[in-house]
């Protein structure tokens, strides 16, 4: 796994952590899960209907082993290179990708994710859905259909109209499981400036599954600074970084 060191002897504090990181770590995801609850319960739902994704970037895989054992399992990357690189370290990790796919990571994205957040055009989900039968037959690969609801320039995904029309394509691709859709919200100053967009992505899922019935109900929607008005609005998975972890060492994504 570690190139370059293929002589160096086990090293025991790798499969380790460190006690108080678990012990702050737990009580983050305890603090987001009772803000989960009470948005949930406002909005009249169970809050069990909703994951929590941590996402990771940037965080190194010693602090992630951390998170596992606080239990914070499932975790969100942005690039592939970064997750196949800690994947190994962090065992009991489930990934999911939510940053772009190129052509030429799709084989090591579907050896590393279990779920693709981010399938953003046809040609990648034909070539997702070649790849999944032969990495994984029998096993259909989990994706959400990104759409960029806000119609924003500087966001990837599907324009609602375009994924409207390229619907009835989705039904032939048989190793991928369409579970439903994720956006990413514009910046918006206050949480309350991103409900809009969360609106638009459930009536836009409603839509869609009353034509075409394959496409499941999840919405993965809702980040830091306005996952709870996500989850009023029906999101299923909220990507929550900084407020787990912290800020990250740059601003960027
Ligand atoms: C970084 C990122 C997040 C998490 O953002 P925070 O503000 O740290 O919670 C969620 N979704 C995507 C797509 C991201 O890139």
């Amino acid at each position: 796994m570690e190139s370059g060191t293929p002589d160096r002897p086990a090293d025991p504090e790798r499969d380790e952590f460190d006690p108080d990181e678990v012990a702050a770590l737990a009580l983050a995801r305890d603090r987001v899960l009772e803000r989960i609850e009470r948005a949930s319960r406002r909005a009249g739902r169970d809050p069990g209907e909703v994951r929590l994704i941590a996402v990771s970037k940037t965080v190194p895989a010693e602090r992630l082993r951390a998170a596992v054992a606080a239990g914070l399992t499932q975790l969100g990357e942005n690039r592939v290179q970064e997750a196949v690189a800690k994947a190994p370290l962090v065992p009991g990790a489930s990934w999911h990708l939510i940053g772009p796919l190129q052509s030429n990571k799709v084989r090591l994205a579907v050896e590393t994710f279990s779920t693709v957040e981010t399938v953003d055009g046809t040609d990648l989900a034909a070539r997702l859905d070649r790849i999944a039968g032969e990495v994984r037959p029998g096993r259909r690969l989990p994706v959400l259909l990104q759409v960029n609801v806000d119609a924003d320039p500087a966001k990837a995904g599907f324009d609602a109209d375009v994924l409207r029309e390229a619907m009835p394509q989705f039904g032939d691709l048989r190793n991928l499981e369409m579970r439903g859709l994720m956006t990413v919200g514009r910046f918006a100053v206050t949480a309350e400036a991103a409900r809009p967009t969360f609106v638009a992505l459930r009536r836009l899922s409603e839509r869609l599954r009353a034509v075409s019935p394959a496409l499941g109900g999840e919405l993965s929607m809702g980040m830091s600074d306005d996952f709870e008005v996500a989850v009023e609005e029906g999101a299923t998975t909220v990507r929550i970084g900084r407020t787990l972890f912290g800020a990250r060492p740059d601003a960027g994504g």
